[in-house]
């Protein structure tokens, strides 16, 4: 069935024993990270099994796509939701009651009514599928009361085989979901939570939309990609800077209309190519699989938040970048957040442990999936993974001591003897001994730490000061966001410690060559000279039969299949389904047409 249905070769990960389980009727809870491959655990045994597979989702946004994606492969598929009118609904009713369905996909509010339960009464189920399955716990950002309904299912239909999946990973939510949806006795299946095609970056801010410009340019022209932003104003200030530079870019914050963001979100899904500017409003639910990069312009708040918009990159298993750009200015800017956010003494505590759980991911010279799996609870079986920054240029350290005790005795003696705080700039020139009109005007050439600091340059002097408030070594605050002692100041200032800092990587600071160096995320690389333009070929053929079907595009191919029937350049419509991702359904519907734009090109 993988192969004639879905038209691929093998399994991955624990897909074959989740679904052997489901097929023999027993119920599994899933835990396997985006992009996993988790629709296939259900949609197999639907099929296998007598009867309808029925799906629960909350994403009623995407089950038009979801049902579409099955019926591109031949497999009949239908939903029930609000968004349906009553003759819609009804029409569903009676494929599903005929049997003329293999799954049905389902709003977990349909089960308050006592039709739908009457109606999936009537009919044969083979399973109970339950996405997202996280909604249904209590503490969670994505709770939906109506999930608790879904206790219920295992009480009606006991004969029935369950599945429930998740990508949210902690222990805690794992056992609220068992114990909630009585899934208790369920075998549980736990995945490594690595995304090994995505490679993750964190460089240095300097002009960040200078830098942001140069990624896309040299690694990702023409790819589909989200760049996160923290305020709607850089939101749209971003967009509009990339699309005057050629790249096109729409904008997605909660400040725009409902209509226009709706129709960016439509056309970011079927369209190719686009690059999505957004907050972080702008994302639950996106499972386009063919999202080459996900930037950020500023610091997510904690690591929580980084990996879950990062993993919006990549489903499709293809090369991805997850690129950040991080500078002194994004602690400052989060410190004060938190300072000025509403909420209890424990609450705000709570935020800065997050946030400094960021900032240690972001200041780390070890690997960067070692560091954000050990996060998470899981342990990468290497010490690197050769597809994250750090392990692509190495980071070497070196002994920061002195250096931060001149940054620490400049803020110190500021205080001391004049009584004053001044934010980084001022203290940088202070120890560079620039003469500036603030530093004449202040008469800080007067101070002993004046010009004590010209063996460093001014951003190694900026990665210091980053670096020792990254670590808590000094605070930032007040209205203008000056430097301050904390309680661990005194001690690194003492020196006695000592004290290892990052070297920022040479080529960090130039970021056109730098992103060159780690290219290898590039896929298009693979294509050779001759079958690069027929992927071109084939990605116009699929746009224009996707705009004709309107469906997205992903639904017809995926990239990967697009490029490995370019590379291989089937003769016939045997040879082609033979390729990944095309199975029987697909070769019917489009073989023909897939080996005419093969022998155009060829001619
Ligand atoms: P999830 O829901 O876990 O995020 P999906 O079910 O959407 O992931 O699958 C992610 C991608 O991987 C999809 O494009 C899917 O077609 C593909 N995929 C899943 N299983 C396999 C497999 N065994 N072989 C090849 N591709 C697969
Ligand atoms: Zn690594």
């Amino acid at each position: 069935m993988l192969r004639r249905v879905f038209g691929y070769d093998s399994f991955r990960g624990d897909q074959q024993e989740i679904v052997e389980t489901v097929v023999a009727g027993g119920d599994a809870l899933v835990l396997m990270p985006t992009g996993g491959g988790k629709s296939l655990c259900y949609q197999v045994p639907a099929l296998a099994r007598d009867g309808v597979g029925v799906v629960v989702s909350p994403l009623i946004a995407l089950m038009q796509d979801q049902v579409d994606a099955l019926r591109a492969l031949g497999v009949r598929a239908g939903f029930l939701n609000s968004t349906q009118d009553p003759d819609e609904r009804r029409l569903v009713e009676q494929q599903f009651l005929a049997g003329e369905l293999d799954l049905l996909y389902l709003a977990p509010e349909r089960l308050k009514v006592a039709a739908t339960v009457s109606l999936l009464e009537r009919g044969t189920i083979a399973l109970f599928a339950i996405d997202e399955a996280h909604c249904v716990a209590q503490w969670g950002h994505d709770f939906r009361p109506d999930y608790l309904l879904l206790s219920e299912l295992h009480q009606r239909w006991p004969a029935v085989p369950r599945i429930a999946l998740t990508a949210t990973a902690t222990e805690a939510t794992r056992a609220e979901i068992a114990q909630r949806l009585q899934l208790t006795d369920a075998r549980q299946f736990v995945s490594s939570f690595d995304r090994p095609n995505i490679q993750y970056r964190i460089v240095p801010k300097n002009e960040p939309r200078k830098q942001l410009l140069d990624l896309l340019r040299t690694e990702h022209p023409g790819d589909a990609g989200i760049v996160y932003c923290l305020s709607r104003k850089s939101v749209e200030q971003t967009a509009e800077f990339l699309s005057a530079q050629g790249v096109a870019a729409l904008p997605y914050h909660a400040g725009l209309d409902a209509a226009v963001r709706q129709r960016n979100q439509a056309r970011f899904l079927r369209e190719d190519g686009l690059v999505m500017v957004a907050t972080i409003a702008f994302g639950m639910g996106i499972d386009k699989p063919d999202v080459r990069f996900v930037a950020h312009l500023d610091l997510p708040k904690s690591v929580e938040g980084y990996y879950q918009e990062t993993g919006r990159a990549g489903r499709d298993g293809e090369p991805s970048t997850a690129w950040l750009a991080y500078g002194l200015p994004d602690v400052v800017q989060q410190r004060k957040m938190i300072d000025d956010s509403e909420g209890d003494a424990a609450h705000k505590r709570r935020l800065g442990q997050h946030l400094d759980a960021m900032l240690a991911l972001c200041e780390t010279t070890e690997c960067r999936r070692v560091q954000l799996l050990r996060y998470f609870g899981q342990q990468y079986p290497a010490s690197r993974c050769g597809n994250c920054d750090t392990c692509l240029t190495p980071v070497s350290s070196w002994d920061g001591t002195v250096a931060a005790q001149k940054v620490l005795s400049t803020v110190f003696r500021l205080k001391k003897e004049r009584n004053q705080e001044f934010g980084a700039g001022q203290v940088i020139d202070i120890l560079l001994g620039k003469r500036t009109q603030k530093i004449e005007q202040n008469r800080h050439d007067q101070l002993s730490v004046f010009g004590v600091g010209t063996d460093l340059t001014e951003p190694q002097w900026r990665s210091v000061l980053r670096q020792l408030v990254a670590r808590g070594l000094l605070a930032v605050g007040g209205p203008y966001s000056t430097l301050r002692f904390t309680d661990a100041s005194m001690q690194a200032m003492r020196g006695e410690e000592t004290l290892m800092l990052r070297t920022e990587p040479e080529r960090a600071a130039r970021s056109s060559s730098r992103s060159r160096s780690g290219g290898s995320s590039k896929p298009q690389v693979e294509l050779s000279a001759a079958a690069a333009p027929v992927f071109e070929r084939l990605r116009s053929w699929r746009a224009a039969a996707a705009k004709e079907q309107g469906v997205p595009a992903y639904v017809i191919f995926h990239d990967a299949t697009l490029r490995e029937i370019a590379s291989r350049a089937p003769a016939d419509r045997g040879e082609l389904g033979t390729i990944s991702g095309i199975g029987e359904g697909k070769l019917n519907r489009y073989g023909d047409q897939v080996i005419a734009v093969l022998q155009e090109s060829a001619s």
